[in-house]
């Protein structure tokens, strides 16, 4: 769909709006490490980023490392989680993933794509969350706001994740890479909303090319 791709210049324009607009964006997530942002980003998983934030306060202040995580046990895990979505499984992939961290690699995060990838409960997405936030690497996560926030703007059009995923880390521009993924989660979240994208405070509507906008 040609007409409803963002041309280049705009998409610079783009981020250089976010970027005056929030020179350090953060993720909402709280974590202190690669180990705890890994288990924060497995725990949200049809969760809000506050809901997790609640839970994991008490749990990371009692198993901050793999090696704690495994001492403090399945059991202790799925108490400290309860009150997140699907606490069950999400316990036994922490407690799981915890233990090939403190056997295979030393109580450390790889920084590595299919290290992580293998771990249970990580998939693409989480992978490239770790990458991206505790690491710096330019890495695009493709959740729901950033699927549809690259379809709306023209950005990156594309049927699947994967396939926005690729368009996005062809189209931004590489000094953008490290904050894009960031700027467009927070856009997509307090601003272009699923069901009624608020245009009218629209930093970018201007380069927006969503043809159904409101206000
Ligand atoms: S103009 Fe509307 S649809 Fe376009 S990015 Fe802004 S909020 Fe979303």
């Amino acid at each position: 769909m040609p007409s409803r791709l963002m041309p280049k210049a705009d998409i610079e324009a783009l981020f250089a709006r976010f970027e005056a607009a929030n020179p350090h964006p953060q993720t909402e997530l709280n974590y202190t490490s690669p180990f705890t942002l890994l288990v924060a980003v497995v725990l949200s998983a049809q969760a809000t980023d506050a809901g997790v934030n609640k839970a994991t306060k008490e749990l990371f202040a009692a198993a901050p490392t793999p090696q704690a995580m495994c001492a403090l046990g399945e059991e202790e895990i799925r108490q400290h989680i309860k009150t997140i979505g699907l606490f069950n499984t999400k316990a036994k992939n922490v407690f799981a993933l915890s233990k090939i961290l403190a056997k295979d690699y030393g109580g450390t995060v790889p920084k590595d794509r299919a290290a992580l990838e293998a771990l249970p409960g990580v998939g693409r997405k989480t992978a490239n969350v770790v990458l991206n936030v505790a690491f710096g690497e330019p890495t695009m996560a493709v959740d729901t706001h950033i699927f549809r926030l690259a379809n709306r703007l023209g950005l990156a059009p594309g049927k699947t994740p994967r396939a926005v995923e690729d368009g996005l880390l062809k189209r931004i521009p590489a000094r953008y890479m490290r904050h894009a993924h960031h700027w467009l989660i927070l856009h997509g979240r307090y601003i272009c909303k699923a069901r009624k994208p608020e245009c009218a405070r629209c930093l970018v509507r201007d380069l927006c090319r969503y043809p159904d906008k409101t206000g």
